[in-house]
């Protein structure tokens, strides 16, 4: 089953497989279109991490 991902600071939707990076910040897992937002994530995470990382199944 493929998995959609959300990007947290962009907030772009892709499948997780494409994911260009990960993170892992208080147990959870997140995942970045881009080592930009993911830069930008590690500067504020407490920004961008609300609770768990969106993950969606495709329809
Ligand atoms: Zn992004």
């Amino acid at each position: 089953m493929d998995i959609t991902a959300e990007d947290p600071v962009c907030n772009r939707k892709f499948a997780l497989e494409k994911a260009a990076a990960a993170e892992e910040y208080k147990g959870w897992t997140y995942f970045f279109c881009s080592t930009e937002c993911q830069n930008i994530f590690n500067g504020s995470p407490t920004t961008f991490a609300n609770g768990p990382a969106p993950l969606y199944p495709d329809p």
